[in-house]
């Protein structure tokens, strides 16, 4: 009798912490090339909506602007940048002809797959190379990671979406994916997905800052409504938490809105909209970076990667605690300047530093404890007179996060 009891005790406490360990689903959605003045102007109430139960920010895309993280503001780069966390500096996708990325730099999809296995994931996008080239859907490189639920690769299906001059195919396979990943989402609800959608951008291209241009963004917001649609039916029929992210991959030059890839403020300056709950001081009091949605779904997803990957991410979470970001190092003789934005003043900052660069060919680098200072600080000094090199490595490790950044001595 008592053996029963403790059995059904187990059985009670196993239930129990089942229901509280809930986990939430992420979906982001990139909407191809569309600057922060123009998404603040047009009339989008289906964003409105998921931004009044989250927020909206202005972000950035670019890397630090003449330094050794600047990225072009180009399409495949961006989207990138947003998948390992990471600038081009590491991920090495320079254009849309994506050469050679570097898959030691893990997105955020074989993240989800070596830490947590039993995730679902889906992509929904209106561009192939998303799937078999960023994310490496199936190649050695990436160990062979397979998206569970795959809807792609429409645009080179010319039977049924015929190209046309006047990019309407683009269009309608935009809302054919839209219906993919609603559908996907009421039936399948996958712990993390990934929407992409193109026409924006092509009609930027064509028209530039133009009511036709401001039209697809109307269009674009519509098939996020009904996305959005979709997620609002799990949440009711299943009782499920759901986080989406949208953002863009870069604004537009600011003289005609047809161009992208330079590093002028209007092509840098994006946005990120975001039902999440528990936003933090960082996300709303500074601009973020494309970078930083990554770890935030990492955080959502209890994705705990090994040091040496969480020590390269660029970016930091937009939600829960976090304690710094920002870092910035000069050199200067024998010393390097380390300054970083404060978040919350508590407690002590580690500072590491290694002079290699292994990781970025596979291998692991020795990083050496130089310093422990005061976060409230926001900045401090290193002596490297016997660490002499022409390149510094650079990780601030705190309570809630880690930072880094690079010295290059040319
Ligand atoms: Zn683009």
């Amino acid at each position: 009798m008592i053996k029963k009891n403790i059995y059904l005790l187990v059985v009670f406490i196993a239930c129990f912490s089942y229901a509280q360990k809930k986990d939430t689903k992420v979906l982001f959605v990139i909407v191809d090339g569309i600057p922060a003045d123009v998404i603040e102007k047009v009339y989008t109430p289906n964003l409105d909506k998921i931004a009044r139960e989250g927020g909206y920010t202005r972000a950035y895309v670019g890397g630090e602007k003449d330094k050794y993280s600047q990225t072009p503001t180009i399409s495949a780069v961006g989207y990138n940048s947003l998948l390992t966390g990471t600038w081009a500096n590491k991920h090495n996708v320079w254009g849309n002809s994506i050469k050679k990325p570097n898959y030691n730099y893990w997105t955020i999809f074989r993240m989800a797959k070596a830490y947590r296995p039993e995730l679902k994931t889906a992509i929904f996008s209106t561009w192939l190379d998303n799937r078999t080239k960023l994310v490496g859907d199936g190649l050695s490189e990436t160990g062979h990671i397979k998206l569970d639920y795959v809807f792609d690769g429409y645009e080179h299906d010319t039977i049924n979406f015929p190209h046309d001059k006047k990019a309407m195919y683009i269009h309608k396979i935009d809302e054919h994916v839209v219906e993919k990943a609603s559908d996907c989402i009421k039936e399948n609800a996958p712990d993390l997905s990934w929407i992409y959608l193109e026409y924006t951008d092509d009609m930027g291209h064509r028209f530039g800052d133009s009511d036709q241009f401001h039209d697809a963004v109307k269009i674009a917001d519509k098939q996020i409504g009904k996305v959005w649609k979709a997620i609002n039916y799990r949440r009711k029929q299943f009782n499920e938490s759901w986080e989406i992210f949208i953002t863009t991959d870069h604004g537009r030059d600011k003289e005609t809105g047809q161009g992208h890839g330079g590093q002028s403020e209007r092509e840098r300056l994006t946005w990120i909209v975001t039902n999440a709950k528990n936003l933090n001081g960082y996300f709303k009091t500074k601009e973020p970076g494309i970078v930083d949605i990554m770890p935030t779904m990492m955080r959502t997803l209890n994705i705990e990667p090994k040091k040496e990957q969480l020590w390269e991410i660029d970016g930091v979470p937009l939600t829960g605690k976090i304690s710094l970001s920002n870092a910035k190092a000069t050199n200067s003789e024998s010393k390097l300047y380390i300054t970083w934005d404060v978040i919350d003043s508590k407690g002590k900052v580690k500072i590491w530093v290694s002079t290699e660069n292994d990781f970025n060919t596979g291998g692991t680098d020795a990083y050496k404890l130089l310093k422990k200072a005061d976060i409230k600080k926001g900045q401090a000094t290193i002596d490297v007179s016997k660490l002499p090199s022409n390149f510094y490595k650079i990780v601030l490790e705190a309570n809630h996060n880690t930072i880094n950044t690079w010295v290059v001595i040319k």
